[in-house]
């Protein structure tokens, strides 16, 4: 099947593209594997008329708002993000009202509609440079808690009002069980995403995005590896660091949502048994804005 997809792929323009949390076997099949943000890059870039996105819902609303003139497909349609969902525009206006002089930065782990309400994206790797790139000293960051927690404590020049949301995958990660992993591996370099509750980041040597984590963890020199992130960066790691031994932090870190994606859904695509993505364009100009300033400020 892998050979006919390729075919067909290359027939039909068409460029797939994975997140370092889906399956290794979908990650073989990509053209590019990558986080959320290089992946709306990739489909902003490239020159081919279809991009399949194989990750959650938000990833391919960014893809299709970076580029707009391209038929975007999300390969399985139920593949949501959680945290994502927790917010929308109506709580984003409510939050504005109540502090009228701040900026909204919302995580790019967001829908399109409430991009559209933001003022500016960030992504984990570049939230704390956004946040302390604008002018105002109130911020409304949305939707995720942890990583809204982490920014504030890196920039106590400002007053980050935080809202209530989560990454399930991450936030049930608890202190016990990263102090349960350094006892049973005391020499580890400890890599953990900022998706995580502050009293686990406490405990960190490396914070990091995904990007950040697979690269810290490849550079370094140390042998034993203790990964608080996705299952997926886990098996990148194990199987591109054969030398290095690479332990999980608790053993519930899976998304359930970026395992939806199978090669038949890549397929699918490819002979039309999906609905692209299609956003209302008003929303979807506005969500440009939001994105392109970040993408401005380098990310
Ligand atoms: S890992 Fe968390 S933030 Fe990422 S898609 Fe899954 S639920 Fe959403």
């Amino acid at each position: 099947m892998t050979e006919q997809i390729k075919a067909l792929a290359k027939r039909r323009n068409a460029l797939i593209l994975a997140h370092y949390y889906q399956t290794l076997e979908v990650q073989e099949l990509a053209d590019q594997v990558g986080d959320s943000f290089a992946l709306a890059k990739f489909a902003k870039e490239t020159d081919a008329d279809i991009i399949i996105l194989c990750g959650v819902r938000f990833m391919a609303e960014s893809a299709k708002i970076l580029s707009p003139s391209k038929t975007v497909y999300l390969p399985a349609p139920n593949a949501g993000c959680p945290m994502a969902d927790m917010v929308t525009p109506d709580d984003v206006l409510l939050l504005r009202a109540e502090h009228p002089g701040a900026a909204v930065v919302c995580y790019v782990n967001s829908s399109a509609a409430v991009k559209a309400v933001s003022d500016i994206c960030c992504t984990s790797s570049s939230a704390v440079k956004i946040v302390k790139s604008l002018s105002e000293r109130e911020i409304i960051f949305v939707p995720d808690q942890n990583l809204g927690a982490y920014v504030a404590e890196q920039c106590p020049e400002k007053e980050i009002i935080l809202f209530n949301g989560y990454c399930p995958t991450h936030h049930k990660i608890s202190e016990q069980d990263v102090v349960d992993a350094i006892r049973e591996h005391p020499s580890a370099y400890v890599l953990i995403h900022p998706e995580c509750r502050k009293e686990v980041l406490n405990h960190a040597d490396f914070i990091g995005s995904t990007k950040g984590i697979i690269e810290a963890a490849k550079k370094s020199s140390v042998e034993e590896l203790l990964i608080g992130t996705e299952i997926g960066v886990l098996e990148i790691l194990r199987r591109d660091c054969p030398d290095k031994r690479v332990y999980s932090i608790g053993s519930t870190f899976t998304c359930p949502n970026m395992k939806k994606t199978h090669v038949e859904d890549v397929l699918a695509c490819l002979n039309g048994e999906r609905e692209p993505i299609t956003l209302p364009e008003d929303e979807l100009r506005a969500a440009r804005l939001t994105l392109e300033k970040m993408v401005e400020l380098g990310g």
